[in-house]
């Protein structure tokens, strides 16, 4: 098979594209590094079965010769991504779907779109099943990556029902692990770098808000199954185990054997109080189900960071550059702590 993987230099999209090259597919990766990072595919580079474009999707989806299967990744992911380019968000999620599906469709190719669970926003059903149509505020600052979700999963399904698109749509439930960037404000690789260096673990709110934490190897495996299939989803992608934030620096501070302190800050606007995956759906129609708990997920994630001194230090300066000024930091760099104004 021939994919595009547009995102295929982010975390997720190099992993997926790791997927299918060790499967034996030719890869066609679209990205313009604006939250990935070039380093994350600097394996596959020279590889004749892969190939990289590099540009921005929501002005032209550029791939020559064949496409039999289309993975749109592309997308700011981070909050603290995706509250510093909220047009750019916007775009992505409606432009960058359409030059996309269009792609897709004029090959006759299987599209997979890389939804979230952000579509439930703050949930009143717990767990989220794909049946629950969700609690988003439209006008909140999470909303532009929300909406934008929302947005391509409507195109996608109309794509579908009036181009015949082989269309698919995953829901992706929080993913961690191995080349998550160490500053990208996410709370994963915010606590393993911060207990990997001794600063206080910044924990937004109470710490009693939950998450379900799927490991990168569970999730890709789960989207390369959606690529093979014909099902139009939406599937949930994740594992539905839940922890609390206090949980989660719980178990970063005793994997990692840190003694660093536990620091509290203003929760953001519109953080969902909740989350947890039903995924029925996903193994009854793919036969997927997670297999990495999170003690090991996490391991693998805290010796990855700890072989990367310098990125960490370079992140953590980055951060506390961030923090200094309060609100802008340079391209790439964010302070942890997202602003909790709307
Ligand atoms: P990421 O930021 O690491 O990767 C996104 C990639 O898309 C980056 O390489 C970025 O440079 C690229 N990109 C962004 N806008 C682009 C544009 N206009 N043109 C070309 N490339 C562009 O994030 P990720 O965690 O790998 O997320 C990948 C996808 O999965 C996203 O669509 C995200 O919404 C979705 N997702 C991820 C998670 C998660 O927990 N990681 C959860 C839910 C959904
Ligand atoms: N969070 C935190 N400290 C951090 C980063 C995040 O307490 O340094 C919290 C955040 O407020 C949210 C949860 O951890 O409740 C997950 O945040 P993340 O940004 O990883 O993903 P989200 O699910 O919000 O998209």
């Amino acid at each position: 098979m021939r994919v595009a993987v547009t995102g295929g230099g982010g975390f997720l999209g190099s992993h997926l594209c790791e997927a299918l090259l060790r499967r034996g597919d030719e890869v066609v990766c679209l990205d313009d590094f604006s939250t990935g990072d070039p380093s994350n595919i600097a394996a596959f580079i020279g590889n004749p079965a892969f190939e990289l474009v590099r540009g921005d999707v929501s002005q032209s989806v550029d791939v020559r010769g064949a496409v039999d299967a289309v993975a749109h990744l592309a997308s700011p992911a981070s909050p603290p991504d995706y509250l510093r380019r909220p047009l750019e968000t916007l775009a992505v999620g409606s432009r960058g779907t359409e030059n996309a599906l269009r792609l897709a469709t004029q090959h006759g190719a299987r599209f997979v779109l890389a939804s979230t669970s952000e579509v439930y926003g703050d949930p009143e059903v717990h767990p989220q099943d794909e049946t629950y149509f969700g609690n988003v505020n439209p006008v909140g600052p999470r909303s532009v990556y929300d909406e934008a979700k929302r947005f391509a999963e409507a195109l996608t399904q109309a794509y579908r029902r009036n181009r015949a698109t082989n269309t698919g749509i995953v829901r992706i439930f929080n993913t961690y692990g191995p080349r998550m960037r160490p500053h990208d404000g996410r709370v994963v690789s915010s606590f393993v770098v911060q207990a990997l260096t001794g600063e206080p673990l910044t924990i937004y709110g109470d710490g009693k808000q939950t998450r379900s934490f799927c490991y990168v190897d569970d999730l890709v495996r789960g989207i390369v199954r959606m690529l093979n299939h014909d099902e139009p989803g939406p599937v949930n992608l994740g594992n539905p185990v839940e922890l609390t934030v206090l949980e989660l620096a719980g178990l970063v501070l005793d994997l990692t054997g840190s003694r660093a302190e536990i620091q509290f800050h203003p929760l953001p606007v519109d953080d969902p109080a909740r989350r947890r995956p039903v995924i029925a759906r996903a193994s009854e129609r793919l036969g997927w189900v997670p297999e990495v708990g999170i003690e090991e997920g996490l391991r693998r994630t805290i010796e990855w960071f700890a072989e990367r001194p310098g990125d960490i230090t370079a992140a953590l300066a980055a951060i506390r550059g961030g923090q200094q000024d309060g609100a802008t930091a340079p391209e790439g760099r964010l302070p942890i702590t997202t602003p909790a104004t709307s």
